[in-house]
């Protein structure tokens, strides 16, 4: 196991308010690092955010990624692996028509072309665009597309792979001109930020007048962490540093100066969290027979999650936000 440096962050470095102990004792799920870190609520009624505390200090952060997309795999695994993933993609085909009938295939589509399918075709710039899979999915769409990342090396591989234009860094250092793009998504980057508040800002000062913004991150109010305490996999401490409930984003979303005009959770893909979930909380070698019967429960926890939210709303895996810039912004 590395080590990594940990400062304490008594404060909430959003309104500077105390905080209260939401979760302690989590360790990193990938079990590549040493120690344990905890979670503090805000206590200001009107902020509510999360935050890593203690915390890698800036310089010290690389080190929480140096495997976190790296997939070791034993090669006498690689037979065993190919067959699971065989089950798994029968059993998703036998789902479909329950996910169709219920509901959980539309929500599904409409998060994986991040709820755009119905807005006119423009200038989309994906911030955090990784391995860019989804701006090539929505170039071919029709949308002109360009993506921001820290890793030079996922920018290098986009642009190469699909001829897509991006940037190096973090989006206030990209430095992107005014009133630029049409649409800008943000999947699953913004509780990696030090600071949220300026990339929103940031966001805002480049879109267009009317333009739109689209985010998607885990939630802490969700049935999945209520259930797995410190094993929640959307913990992911020490590289989630702030996290957030729908309506403590919803309103630093505004604090940024966005109109916002959705703010919700959805349970689709929430499967695999709760498979990894319960594999944080019982490590150990799965024979292919348990490996199967996890798969399928976690698809029955998916749809149990979906339905809930008729009763008990905002309690999705993940929240997502869609916001305006105003037609009369002046940002
Ligand atoms: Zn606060």
């Amino acid at each position: 196991m590395d080590s990594i440096t940990s400062e304490p962050r008594p404060l909430c470095d959003l309104c500077g308010s105390k905080g209260v102990f939401a979760q302690s004792d989590i360790a990193d799920p990938d079990g590549n690092l040493d120690g344990t870190w905890s979670f503090q609520r805000c206590a200001n009624p009107a902020c509510g955010i999360y935050w890593l505390d203690p915390a890698p200090p800036p310089h010290e952060l690389w080190k929480a990624y140096v495997n976190y997309h790296t997939h070791t795999r034993k090669s006498g695994q690689r037979l065993g692996k190919a067959i699971l993933s065989l089950a798994h993609r029968f059993i998703r085909l036998a789902l479909t028509p329950l996910w169709i009938a219920n509901g959980l295939k539309r929500e599904s589509d409409y998060l994986r072309l991040m709820t755009l399918s119905g807005e006119p075709y423009g200038k989309l710039l994906d911030v955090g665009c990784g391995g860019g899979r989804f701006l090539n999915r929505m170039k071919k769409r029709g949308w002109q597309v360009e993506g921001t990342d820290f890793d030079e090396q996922a920018t290098k591989k986009v642009s190469k792979r699909y001829d897509i234009k991006t940037h190096v860094g973090d989006l206030v250092q990209c430095a992107l001109p005014a009133n630029s793009f049409d649409v800008i998504t943000m999947s699953q980057v913004i509780e990696h930020l030090y600071d949220p508040l300026a990339t929103l800002r940031e966001c805002l000062r480049i879109l267009k007048p009317g333009g739109l913004l689209v985010l998607t991150t885990p939630n802490t109010l969700s049935l999945c962490a209520a259930e797995f305490g410190a094993f929640w996999r959307g913990w992911e401490a020490p590289r989630h540093l702030h996290l957030f409930s729908v309506d403590s984003l919803h309103r630093l979303t505004q604090r940024a100066g966005f109109d916002v005009t959705d703010a919700c959770t959805y349970s689709a893909g929430s499967a695999v969290v709760y498979r990894v979930s319960r594999t944080n909380r019982q490590p150990g070698k799965l024979s292919w027979l348990d490996q199967l019967r996890l798969l399928s429960w976690s698809y029955g926890r998916e749809l149990q999650e979906y339905r809930a939210q008729a009763n008990t709303p905002h309690t999705g895996q993940n929240i997502l936000i869609r916001a305006r810039k105003l037609p009369n912004s002046t940002e």
